[in-house]
Protein backbone atom coordinates (compact mmCIF):
# COMPACT_ATOMS: atom_id res chain seq x y z
CA UNK A 1 0.00 0.00 0.00
CA UNK A 2 1.85 2.81 -1.08
CA UNK A 3 1.79 5.92 1.67
CA UNK A 4 -0.38 8.78 1.28
CA UNK A 5 0.25 11.43 -0.72
CA UNK A 6 0.01 14.88 1.54
CA UNK A 7 -2.00 17.83 0.76
CA UNK A 8 -0.56 20.49 -0.90
CA UNK A 9 0.35 23.51 1.83
CA UNK A 10 2.38 26.35 1.67
CA UNK A 11 5.62 25.88 3.55
CA UNK A 12 5.97 27.81 6.76
CA UNK A 13 9.42 28.75 8.94
CA UNK A 14 9.10 28.12 12.76
CA UNK A 15 12.72 29.29 13.93
CA UNK A 16 14.69 26.49 11.88
CA UNK A 17 11.70 24.40 11.90
CA UNK A 18 9.52 24.26 8.19
CA UNK A 19 5.89 23.40 8.74
CA UNK A 20 3.58 22.18 5.73
CA UNK A 21 4.75 21.84 2.27
CA UNK A 22 7.31 18.93 1.67
CA UNK A 23 9.05 19.16 5.46
CA UNK A 24 8.16 16.18 7.46
CA UNK A 25 5.29 16.25 10.13
CA UNK A 26 6.46 18.09 12.82
CA UNK A 27 5.84 16.75 16.41
CA UNK A 28 4.75 19.43 19.03
CA UNK A 29 4.00 19.62 22.65
CA UNK A 30 2.75 21.95 25.33
CA UNK A 31 4.46 22.59 28.90
CA UNK A 32 2.14 22.63 31.60
CA UNK A 33 4.26 24.52 33.89
CA UNK A 34 3.81 27.67 35.35
CA UNK A 35 5.70 29.91 32.41
CA UNK A 36 6.73 32.62 35.37
CA UNK A 37 8.33 29.70 37.11
CA UNK A 38 11.33 29.93 34.84
CA UNK A 39 13.11 26.97 36.21
CA UNK A 40 10.29 24.47 36.21
CA UNK A 41 9.44 25.78 32.64
CA UNK A 42 13.14 25.01 31.53
CA UNK A 43 13.25 21.72 32.74
CA UNK A 44 9.91 21.04 31.26
CA UNK A 45 10.90 22.05 27.70
CA UNK A 46 14.03 20.38 27.53
CA UNK A 47 12.50 17.09 28.53
CA UNK A 48 10.28 17.23 25.82
CA UNK A 49 12.75 18.53 23.52
CA UNK A 50 14.95 15.79 24.78
CA UNK A 51 12.15 13.53 24.21
CA UNK A 52 11.57 14.48 20.58
CA UNK A 53 9.32 17.67 20.76
CA UNK A 54 10.13 19.86 17.55
CA UNK A 55 8.52 22.72 19.05
CA UNK A 56 7.37 22.90 22.27
CA UNK A 57 3.93 25.75 23.48
CA UNK A 58 4.33 27.41 26.47
CA UNK A 59 1.20 29.71 27.96
CA UNK A 60 1.71 33.27 28.08
CA UNK A 61 -1.63 33.80 30.41
CA UNK A 62 0.50 36.97 32.66
CA UNK A 63 2.80 39.81 33.00
CA UNK A 64 4.79 37.23 34.98
CA UNK A 65 4.63 34.45 32.25
CA UNK A 66 5.42 36.87 29.67
CA UNK A 67 8.41 38.77 31.14
CA UNK A 68 9.93 35.23 31.63
CA UNK A 69 9.66 34.04 28.09
CA UNK A 70 13.14 35.41 26.86
CA UNK A 71 14.76 34.21 30.25
CA UNK A 72 13.14 30.72 29.52
CA UNK A 73 14.87 30.69 26.10
CA UNK A 74 18.34 32.42 27.11
CA UNK A 75 18.22 29.37 29.64
CA UNK A 76 17.47 26.72 26.60
CA UNK A 77 19.98 28.50 24.24
CA UNK A 78 22.70 28.50 27.17
CA UNK A 79 21.77 24.32 27.62
CA UNK A 80 21.94 24.11 23.55
CA UNK A 81 18.49 23.34 23.68
CA UNK A 82 17.14 25.25 20.37
CA UNK A 83 13.62 23.54 20.20
CA UNK A 84 11.88 27.03 19.18
CA UNK A 85 8.75 28.13 21.51
CA UNK A 86 5.51 29.24 20.89
CA UNK A 87 3.41 31.54 22.75
CA UNK A 88 0.00 30.78 23.52
CA UNK A 89 -2.26 33.68 24.13
CA UNK A 90 -5.99 34.70 24.73
CA UNK A 91 -7.71 37.59 25.92
CA UNK A 92 -4.79 39.91 27.53
CA UNK A 93 -2.16 38.85 24.48
CA UNK A 94 -2.44 42.01 22.62
CA UNK A 95 -1.37 43.93 26.28
CA UNK A 96 0.98 41.45 27.18
CA UNK A 97 2.98 41.21 23.79
CA UNK A 98 2.70 45.55 23.84
CA UNK A 99 4.47 45.58 27.43
CA UNK A 100 7.07 42.79 27.10
CA UNK A 101 8.56 43.21 24.03
CA UNK A 102 11.17 41.10 24.55
CA UNK A 103 8.75 38.00 25.21
CA UNK A 104 7.57 38.52 21.59
CA UNK A 105 11.29 38.44 20.13
CA UNK A 106 11.58 35.36 22.09
CA UNK A 107 9.18 33.56 20.81
CA UNK A 108 9.11 31.48 17.06
CA UNK A 109 5.62 32.01 16.77
CA UNK A 110 2.42 33.13 18.44
CA UNK A 111 -0.74 31.01 18.78
CA UNK A 112 -3.66 33.33 18.95
CA UNK A 113 -7.69 31.80 19.42
CA UNK A 114 -9.61 34.15 17.77
CA UNK A 115 -12.77 33.46 19.88
CA UNK A 116 -10.67 34.47 22.91
CA UNK A 117 -8.97 38.01 21.43
CA UNK A 118 -11.81 40.17 23.01
CA UNK A 119 -15.50 40.75 23.20
CA UNK A 120 -17.69 43.17 21.21
CA UNK A 121 -15.99 46.24 19.70
CA UNK A 122 -12.78 45.28 21.25
CA UNK A 123 -12.45 42.25 19.24
CA UNK A 124 -10.91 43.35 15.88
CA UNK A 125 -8.77 45.97 17.59
CA UNK A 126 -6.99 43.50 19.68
CA UNK A 127 -6.84 41.45 16.88
CA UNK A 128 -5.12 43.59 14.99
CA UNK A 129 -2.29 44.88 18.16
CA UNK A 130 -1.17 40.96 17.84
CA UNK A 131 -0.86 40.30 13.78
CA UNK A 132 0.55 43.85 13.73
CA UNK A 133 3.56 42.70 16.01
CA UNK A 134 3.66 39.75 14.39
CA UNK A 135 4.18 41.11 11.22
CA UNK A 136 6.77 44.17 12.85
CA UNK A 137 9.06 40.97 14.18
CA UNK A 138 7.95 38.72 11.26
CA UNK A 139 6.64 35.97 13.36
CA UNK A 140 4.77 33.09 12.40
CA UNK A 141 0.98 33.50 13.68
CA UNK A 142 -0.91 30.05 14.17
CA UNK A 143 -4.56 30.64 14.07
CA UNK A 144 -6.06 28.59 16.82
CA UNK A 145 -9.91 27.67 16.96
CA UNK A 146 -10.87 25.63 19.74
CA UNK A 147 -14.82 25.07 19.83
CA UNK A 148 -14.94 25.34 23.48
CA UNK A 149 -14.24 28.67 22.78
CA UNK A 150 -15.86 29.67 19.71
CA UNK A 151 -16.54 32.89 18.58
CA UNK A 152 -20.22 33.84 19.62
CA UNK A 153 -21.06 36.82 17.59
CA UNK A 154 -20.15 34.76 14.26
CA UNK A 155 -21.81 31.37 15.22
CA UNK A 156 -24.80 33.57 16.51
CA UNK A 157 -24.77 34.72 12.86
CA UNK A 158 -24.44 31.86 10.84
CA UNK A 159 -26.88 30.29 13.31
CA UNK A 160 -29.62 33.16 11.78
CA UNK A 161 -28.42 32.35 8.50
CA UNK A 162 -29.05 28.64 8.95
CA UNK A 163 -32.90 29.57 10.15
CA UNK A 164 -33.90 31.28 6.87
CA UNK A 165 -32.61 28.26 5.48
CA UNK A 166 -35.36 26.47 3.25
CA UNK A 167 -33.87 23.22 4.31
CA UNK A 168 -32.05 24.11 7.80
CA UNK A 169 -28.57 22.21 8.65
CA UNK A 170 -28.44 20.21 11.85
CA UNK A 171 -27.37 22.22 14.35
CA UNK A 172 -24.03 20.45 14.62
CA UNK A 173 -23.41 20.94 11.22
CA UNK A 174 -23.50 24.70 11.52
CA UNK A 175 -21.08 24.04 15.00
CA UNK A 176 -19.02 22.95 12.92
CA UNK A 177 -18.93 25.10 9.98
CA UNK A 178 -18.40 28.20 12.17
CA UNK A 179 -15.35 26.29 13.51
CA UNK A 180 -14.10 26.20 10.30
CA UNK A 181 -15.35 29.56 9.16
CA UNK A 182 -13.86 31.43 12.33
CA UNK A 183 -10.53 29.69 11.06
CA UNK A 184 -10.32 30.94 7.64
CA UNK A 185 -12.01 34.27 9.01
CA UNK A 186 -9.31 35.29 11.41
CA UNK A 187 -6.72 33.97 8.56
CA UNK A 188 -7.98 36.19 6.25
CA UNK A 189 -8.14 39.34 8.37
CA UNK A 190 -4.93 38.56 9.37
CA UNK A 191 -3.06 38.98 5.78
CA UNK A 192 -5.44 41.97 5.21
CA UNK A 193 -3.38 43.46 8.08
CA UNK A 194 -0.20 42.42 6.88
CA UNK A 195 0.67 38.89 7.83
CA UNK A 196 2.18 37.39 4.73
CA UNK A 197 0.24 33.96 2.93
CA UNK A 198 3.22 31.74 4.40
CA UNK A 199 3.41 33.08 7.88
CA UNK A 200 -0.01 31.20 9.09
CA UNK A 201 -0.57 28.16 10.22
CA UNK A 202 -4.09 27.16 10.89
CA UNK A 203 -5.92 24.79 13.54
CA UNK A 204 -9.70 24.04 14.29
CA UNK A 205 -9.14 21.49 17.41
CA UNK A 206 -12.65 19.83 18.76
CA UNK A 207 -12.74 16.57 21.41
CA UNK A 208 -14.96 14.93 18.94
CA UNK A 209 -13.24 12.16 16.82
CA UNK A 210 -16.13 12.52 13.80
CA UNK A 211 -15.92 15.82 14.63
CA UNK A 212 -12.52 16.51 14.17
CA UNK A 213 -12.02 14.38 10.99
CA UNK A 214 -15.17 16.07 8.84
CA UNK A 215 -14.06 19.52 10.43
CA UNK A 216 -9.96 19.03 8.60
CA UNK A 217 -11.38 17.27 5.64
CA UNK A 218 -13.15 20.90 5.46
CA UNK A 219 -11.05 23.09 6.16
CA UNK A 220 -8.05 20.75 4.33
CA UNK A 221 -10.24 21.77 1.28
CA UNK A 222 -10.39 25.65 1.45
CA UNK A 223 -7.29 26.63 2.00
CA UNK A 224 -3.95 25.68 1.53
CA UNK A 225 -2.59 26.98 4.83
CA UNK A 226 -0.33 24.15 6.76
CA UNK A 227 -2.52 22.18 9.39
CA UNK A 228 -1.98 21.50 13.17
CA UNK A 229 -3.90 18.41 14.19
CA UNK A 230 -4.89 17.66 17.08
CA UNK A 231 -8.06 16.47 19.13
CA UNK A 232 -8.71 18.85 22.18
CA UNK A 233 -9.00 17.74 26.09
CA UNK A 234 -8.46 14.01 24.80
CA UNK A 235 -8.66 13.00 28.01
CA UNK A 236 -6.09 10.47 30.07
CA UNK A 237 -4.18 7.82 29.41
CA UNK A 238 -5.45 5.26 26.85
CA UNK A 239 -8.92 6.95 25.91
CA UNK A 240 -6.68 9.87 25.26
CA UNK A 241 -4.31 7.91 22.82
CA UNK A 242 -7.25 5.89 21.42
CA UNK A 243 -9.05 9.23 20.58
CA UNK A 244 -6.45 11.42 19.16
CA UNK A 245 -5.13 8.25 17.08
CA UNK A 246 -8.31 7.51 15.60
CA UNK A 247 -8.84 10.65 14.47
CA UNK A 248 -5.80 11.69 13.37
CA UNK A 249 -4.93 8.52 11.72
CA UNK A 250 -8.18 9.29 9.44
CA UNK A 251 -6.83 12.68 8.25
CA UNK A 252 -3.09 11.86 8.39
CA UNK A 253 -4.14 8.96 5.72
CA UNK A 254 -5.89 10.98 3.55
CA UNK A 255 -2.84 13.55 3.79
CA UNK A 256 -4.31 15.76 5.85
CA UNK A 257 -1.50 17.20 8.62
CA UNK A 258 1.56 19.27 8.75
CA UNK A 259 1.76 19.24 12.61
CA UNK A 260 0.44 17.08 15.39
CA UNK A 261 -0.09 16.98 18.79
CA UNK A 262 -1.42 14.44 21.22
CA UNK A 263 -3.73 16.81 24.10
CA UNK A 264 -3.32 13.80 26.74
CA UNK A 265 -3.89 14.66 30.25
CA UNK A 266 -1.28 12.97 32.40
CA UNK A 267 -2.00 11.14 35.25
CA UNK A 268 -1.06 12.81 39.21
CA UNK A 269 2.74 13.31 38.65
CA UNK A 270 2.74 11.37 35.35
CA UNK A 271 6.04 12.33 32.42
CA UNK A 272 4.52 15.11 30.24
CA UNK A 273 6.68 13.79 27.43
CA UNK A 274 4.56 10.84 27.22
CA UNK A 275 2.68 12.69 24.60
CA UNK A 276 5.68 13.30 22.90
CA UNK A 277 5.90 9.70 22.33
CA UNK A 278 2.38 8.96 21.51
CA UNK A 279 2.92 11.68 18.58
CA UNK A 280 5.85 9.72 17.61
CA UNK A 281 4.39 6.13 17.64
CA UNK A 282 1.46 7.63 15.66
CA UNK A 283 3.22 8.56 13.01
CA UNK A 284 5.79 6.15 12.77
CA UNK A 285 3.50 3.02 12.69
CA UNK A 286 1.60 4.52 10.01
CA UNK A 287 4.74 4.54 8.22
CA UNK A 288 5.14 8.60 8.02
CA UNK A 289 8.01 9.20 9.78
CA UNK A 290 11.03 7.45 11.44
CA UNK A 291 11.84 8.07 14.84
CA UNK A 292 13.61 5.29 16.82
CA UNK A 293 14.41 2.02 15.97
CA UNK A 294 10.64 -0.39 16.27
CA UNK A 295 10.10 -3.47 18.57
CA UNK A 296 7.56 -5.62 17.46
CA UNK A 297 6.81 -7.69 20.16
CA UNK A 298 4.13 -10.44 19.37
CA UNK A 299 1.15 -10.13 22.77
CA UNK A 300 1.85 -13.83 24.54
CA UNK A 301 -0.24 -16.15 24.76
CA UNK A 302 -0.72 -19.49 26.47
CA UNK A 303 2.42 -20.79 25.35
CA UNK A 304 4.12 -17.86 27.17
CA UNK A 305 3.31 -18.99 30.61
CA UNK A 306 6.15 -16.49 32.14
CA UNK A 307 6.66 -13.27 32.09
CA UNK A 308 10.04 -13.54 31.15
CA UNK A 309 9.84 -12.18 26.70
CA UNK A 310 7.44 -9.38 28.15
CA UNK A 311 10.49 -7.98 30.23
CA UNK A 312 12.95 -8.91 27.17
CA UNK A 313 10.92 -6.32 25.21
CA UNK A 314 10.58 -4.15 27.94
CA UNK A 315 14.02 -4.03 28.52
CA UNK A 316 15.12 -3.63 24.59
CA UNK A 317 12.81 -1.11 24.10
CA UNK A 318 14.30 0.82 27.14
CA UNK A 319 17.41 0.17 26.23
CA UNK A 320 16.81 1.30 22.74
CA UNK A 321 15.40 5.06 23.89
CA UNK A 322 18.63 5.28 26.22
CA UNK A 323 20.64 4.42 23.62
CA UNK A 324 18.99 6.64 20.86
CA UNK A 325 20.19 9.76 21.35
CA UNK A 326 23.79 8.70 20.66
CA UNK A 327 22.77 6.39 18.20
CA UNK A 328 21.43 9.06 16.03
CA UNK A 329 24.75 10.95 16.11
CA UNK A 330 26.66 8.63 15.28
CA UNK A 331 24.61 6.49 13.08
CA UNK A 332 22.92 7.50 9.34
CA UNK A 333 19.15 5.86 9.29
CA UNK A 334 19.26 4.06 13.03
CA UNK A 335 15.85 4.84 13.29
CA UNK A 336 14.52 3.12 11.00
CA UNK A 337 15.99 -0.17 12.13
CA UNK A 338 12.75 -3.11 13.48
CA UNK A 339 13.81 -5.35 16.39
CA UNK A 340 11.65 -8.36 16.71
CA UNK A 341 11.36 -9.99 20.41
CA UNK A 342 8.62 -13.17 19.98
CA UNK A 343 7.57 -15.48 22.86
CA UNK A 344 7.47 -18.85 21.05
CA UNK A 345 8.37 -20.74 17.98
CA UNK A 346 4.76 -20.44 16.09
CA UNK A 347 5.21 -16.90 15.09
CA UNK A 348 8.80 -16.20 16.59
CA UNK A 349 11.41 -17.33 13.80
CA UNK A 350 8.84 -15.63 10.98
CA UNK A 351 8.80 -12.43 12.64
CA UNK A 352 12.19 -12.04 13.05
CA UNK A 353 13.27 -12.66 9.59
CA UNK A 354 11.28 -9.91 8.47
CA UNK A 355 13.02 -7.52 11.26
CA UNK A 356 16.45 -6.45 11.10
CA UNK A 357 17.14 -8.24 14.22
CA UNK A 358 14.95 -10.38 16.07
CA UNK A 359 15.30 -13.81 18.85
CA UNK A 360 12.44 -16.00 19.14
CA UNK A 361 12.22 -17.03 22.96
CA UNK A 362 11.06 -20.67 24.09
CA UNK A 363 7.85 -21.18 24.66
CA UNK A 364 6.60 -23.17 27.25
CA UNK A 365 7.37 -26.61 26.61
CA UNK A 366 9.94 -25.42 24.05
CA UNK A 367 13.68 -26.44 24.50
CA UNK A 368 15.18 -23.54 26.13
CA UNK A 369 17.01 -22.22 23.36
CA UNK A 370 16.58 -18.36 21.60
CA UNK A 371 17.59 -18.47 17.89
CA UNK A 372 18.70 -14.83 16.98
CA UNK A 373 17.81 -13.73 13.11
CA UNK A 374 20.15 -10.76 11.33
CA UNK A 375 18.36 -9.85 7.71
CA UNK A 376 16.32 -13.04 7.48
CA UNK A 377 19.14 -15.42 8.52
CA UNK A 378 19.73 -17.19 11.68
CA UNK A 379 23.21 -16.28 12.93
CA UNK A 380 23.10 -17.49 16.45
CA UNK A 381 21.15 -19.15 19.16
CA UNK A 382 21.33 -18.17 22.90
CA UNK A 383 20.71 -20.04 26.34
CA UNK A 384 21.40 -19.75 29.82
CA UNK A 385 20.95 -16.68 32.47
CA UNK A 386 22.30 -13.97 30.17
CA UNK A 387 20.06 -13.95 26.82
CA UNK A 388 19.07 -10.81 27.43
CA UNK A 389 22.51 -8.77 27.61
CA UNK A 390 23.54 -11.17 25.36
CA UNK A 391 21.01 -10.06 22.92
CA UNK A 392 21.23 -6.37 23.94
CA UNK A 393 24.85 -6.68 23.12
CA UNK A 394 23.82 -7.86 19.21
CA UNK A 395 21.59 -5.02 18.80
CA UNK A 396 24.19 -2.97 19.36
CA UNK A 397 26.65 -4.48 17.26
CA UNK A 398 24.45 -4.28 14.43
CA UNK A 399 23.60 -0.98 14.88
CA UNK A 400 27.72 -0.29 15.32
CA UNK A 401 27.88 -2.35 11.80
CA UNK A 402 24.66 -1.95 9.50
CA UNK A 403 23.80 2.28 9.58
CA UNK A 404 27.09 3.87 8.82
CA UNK A 405 29.13 6.14 11.50
CA UNK A 406 27.55 10.20 11.06
CA UNK A 407 31.31 12.11 10.08
CA UNK A 408 31.76 14.98 13.01
CA UNK A 409 30.05 18.04 12.86
S1 LIG B 1 4.37 -15.84 18.85
FE1 LIG B 1 3.86 -17.57 20.19
S2 LIG B 1 3.74 -16.69 22.23
FE2 LIG B 1 3.61 -14.97 20.83
S3 LIG B 1 1.41 -14.71 20.58
FE3 LIG B 1 2.11 -15.99 18.88
S4 LIG B 1 1.76 -18.07 19.59
FE4 LIG B 1 1.67 -16.75 21.42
Amino acid sequence: MPLPVRRRSIPVTVGQITVGGDAPIVVQSMTNTDTADIAGTVAQVISLARAGSELVRITVNEKEAAAAVPHIRAALDRAGIDVPLVGDFHFNGHKLLKDEPACAEALAKLRINPGNVGRGSKRDPQFAEMIEIACRLAKPVRIGVNWGSLDQDLLTRLMDENSQRSAPWDVMDVVREATVVSALQAAARAETLGLPHDQIILSAKVSGVQDLISIYMNLAERCDYPLHLGLTEAGMGSKGIVGSSAAMAVLLQQGIGDTIRVSLTPEPGGDRTREVIVAQELLQTMGLRAFTPMVIACPGCGRTTSTYFQELAQRIQSHIRERMPVWREAHEGVEEMTVAVMGCVVNGPGESKHANIGISLPGTGERPVAPVYEDGAKTVTLKGEQIAEEFQGLVEAYVARHYARRAAP
